[in-house]
């Protein structure tokens, strides 16, 4: 069964620690994680963003294989499965229609009264299935899946209105981190994270975990943050590891001489970032 992310969260919140997101970008992603989570007895949401969900087929056959996958590989750590950037308040209901577990409503981009409005849509919906909700507000800057956009620091006055009014379960909080690759040190607003973290009182998402110093990490966790959202630093170990492998022999074409190894990579880093996020071994041993 996939759980919603609600009370892993609240317990990681309660606890300094955070429960990682990986992003899927194929099935072979969502192999490598669940084999990394149960390796670390560690919680885990495997997320499949919305821009990413046509081209594995659907979120039906997402929701079918990831579900499949958990109950094959006998996994016994939690696992959430989570909609990463909803566009639509439809498309977050066709998620949970799906069987996903979690969704994340992003309405960052509309004005406050109305991003509230659509979130809520999706809560009460979300609710009447046992579906946990993220929501966003501010602007994660940088590069995902290939669409570029700046920061925009997020107001904490917004977050205080939308989750009293809207009772999400997590909030993506824009406080200075990036997706994709950064040019320099992220710059946090570690004043205004902890304002909000303080305010809300409901576990805090960072989005763009990828090539964020470790010290930072730890301090965000410190500050409230209860998951962190990683996807690029898999991908540019798999990437490297595929593209070693190819140009050390050109006559290689196995497919699993490959794509094996290319698992492996993944599989290594995202029992790095679980060992760094502190969730190891607080799996509570589940029956799926
Ligand atoms: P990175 O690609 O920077 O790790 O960000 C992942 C993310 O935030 C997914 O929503």
């Amino acid at each position: 069964m996939l759980l919603s992310m609600k009370e892993m969260l609240m317990d990681a919140k309660q606890n300094k620690y955070a429960v990682g997101q990986f992003n899927m970008n194929s099935f072979q992603w969502v192999e490598a994680i669940l084999q990394a989570a149960e390796e670390e007895q560690s919680p885990v949401i495997i997320a499949s963003t919305d821009r990413i969900v046509d081209y594995l087929g659907g979120l039906r056959l997402i929701a079918a294989t990831t579900k499949k996958l958990v109950e094959e590989m006998n996994i016994t750590v939690p696992v959430t499965l989570h909609l990463d950037h909803g566009f639509t308040v439809e498309r977050c209901k066709e998620a949970i229609d799906a069987g996903y577990s979690s969704v994340m409503f992003d309405g960052s981009k509309f004005p406050i009264d109305q991003n509230i409005e659509m979130t809520k849509e999706v809560v009460d919906y979300a609710k009447a299935h046992g579906v946990s909700v993220e929501a966003e507000i501010g602007s994660v800057g940088g590069t995902e899946d290939g669409v570029t956009s700046g920061i925009k620091y997020a107001d904490p006055n917004e977050c205080f209105r939308l989750v009293r009014e809207t009772k999400v379960d997590a909030l993506a909080a824009a406080l200075g981190s990036v997706h994709g690759v950064y040019q320099g040190e992220p710059k946090f607003a570690f004043d205004l994270m902890q304002e909000i973290s303080e305010g809300t009182d409901i576990p805090l998402a960072l989005h763009g975990g990828s090539g964020i110093p470790d010290h930072q990490i730890v301090k965000a966790i410190q500050y409230g943050h209860a998951k962190i959202n990683v996807n690029t630093e898999c991908n540019q170990a798999w990437a490297k590891k595929i593209r070693e492998l190819l140009s050390n022999d050109p006559e290689l074409y196995s497919p699993p001489a490959i794509l094996g190894p290319g698992m492996d990579a993944i599989r290594g880093v995202v029992k790095e970032k679980i060992r760094l996020f502190g969730s190891n071994q607080k799996a509570k041993t589940h029956v799926h």
